[in-house]
């Protein structure tokens, strides 16, 4: 059982032998992917206030410094992005403000909000507004929390990071791996398409990182949500000096992710953190986020590669690179496909599980008629790649 799982009601066993076998794979168990894929996006960052502190992360703010974006901000920075192109609206913040931030709670009182989820779905409406589909990454979220912003969303996402209980995770208030995974199965229960990953050299061993895999696993066998799985290196910053995983152990772990997931699954790796041209031969189908118009806010000192960049690595690949939504199309109802889905349909897709809230579907359909800009990204006859 992973520390804290009981207490979040999350019941996840993890096969000895499964993990056994994983941690035998090597790259040369995998091949690489028939094409690659990026989505464009604008990065978001709605508060810099977070309860916790870990010790590699330099997003968030301590009380007295964190800043919570306006709307009006929020709708700037989604016109740039619609402008450049973009699709989708990456919101992120730290996890829940809690009462160390006043100034964030005073704020968003002013503002007639009294939670800052309430004020997530009004900013995610905003960017429905000028034309982006909303990808929130709101941290641990109770079920009630991502009832509250799951319809407004695309899809959404939360790193797990690992399952095992580092020191890196430091301070009064700390990660708890069950609370991580709970927020996964909330997700699951809520039909949230999800973006999750593993965060790589925090103090985790070989052992951590095959069941923080394997748990990811169970959970999408439970509710095929999962799609896509980021494999992301730790990087030195201000905060954090005790380096980075090297290349050795990002192409084992890469190619872990790849024999450990459901095909569906993509395997991520962010190209502005992790060798890239590297990794690709290890399984990774997928580059993530990338924005024409705004910094990472999260890893500040490594600036996004420009679109030619990602050429490339695809290039070097030798593989076509493809854009994508920010929910893969498998997710989507049959009517709303297109003649280029690769036929592989998200459980209950076909019929009784709405993946796509009305209000995505609505955008998705007003895109259609005025603009085209999904349309033409999922009509991208280079990616071969589940979109
Ligand atoms: S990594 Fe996430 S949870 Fe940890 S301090 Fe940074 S924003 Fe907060």
């Amino acid at each position: 059982m992973f520390p804290g799982a009981s207490e979040y009601g999350v019941d996840i066993a993890v096969d000895d032998g499964a993990v056994e076998e994983l941690l035998q794979v090597s790259p040369n168990d995998v091949e690489a992917p028939p094409a690659l894929t990026f989505s464009r996006n604008v990065f978001i960052p709605l508060t810099t206030a977070c309860r916790y502190t870990c010790t590699y992360c330099t997003y968030f703010d301590p009380p007295g410094q964190a800043s919570l974006l306006s709307l009006e901000e929020i709708r700037e920075i989604c016109q740039r992005g619609a402008d450049a192109g973009c699709t989708e609206a990456l919101f992120t913040f730290g996890d829940d403000p809690d009462d160390r931030y006043t100034e964030i709670h005073d704020q968003l009182a002013d503002w007639g909000h009294d939670s800052i989820h309430s004020y997530l779905r009004e900013a995610c409406e905003v960017a429905l507004e000028e034309g982006l589909l909303p990808h929130a990454n709101p941290g641990d979220q109770t079920r009630e929390q991502l009832a509250l912003v799951a319809d407004v969303n695309a899809s959404m996402g939360v790193m797990l990071e690992t399952t095992a209980e580092v020191g890196a995770h430091a301070g009064p208030r700390r990660k708890v791996p069950g609370q991580r995974l709970r927020t996964l199965q909330n997700a699951g229960e809520l039909n949230v398409a999800f973006t999750t990953g593993i965060l790589v050299g925090i103090g985790e061993n070989w052992r951590d990182r095959a069941e923080s895999l394997l748990a990811i696993r169970e959970l999408h066998e439970r509710y095929d949500h999962i799609q896509e799985v980021i494999v992301q290196p730790v990087m030195n910053n201000e905060r954090w000096s005790d380096g980075s995983p090297d290349l050795a152990t990002m192409r084992r772990v890469t190619a872990m992710a790849r024999v450990a997931l459901p095909e569906e699954i993509s395997v991520q790796v962010p190209p502005n953190l992790a060798p890239a041209k590297d990794l690709i031969d290890c399984g990774v189908d997928d580059l993530g986020g990338v924005s024409p118009v705004t910094d990472d806010h999260i890893n500040p000192d490594y600036t996004w590669p420009a679109l030619r960049e990602l050429e490339e690595i695809a290039a070097h690949a030798n593989v076509p690179l493809g854009e994508r939504l920010p929910v893969y199309e498998r997710f989507f109802p049959p009517d709303l496909r297109t003649d280029g889905f690769d036929g592989r349909v998200a459980d209950g897709a076909d019929g009784g599980r709405e993946w796509i809230s009305p209000t995505i579907r609505d955008a998705l359909e007003a895109d259609d008629s005025a603009g085209e800009r999904y349309r033409s990204v999922l009509r991208d006859e280079t990616a071969t790649v589940p979109r």
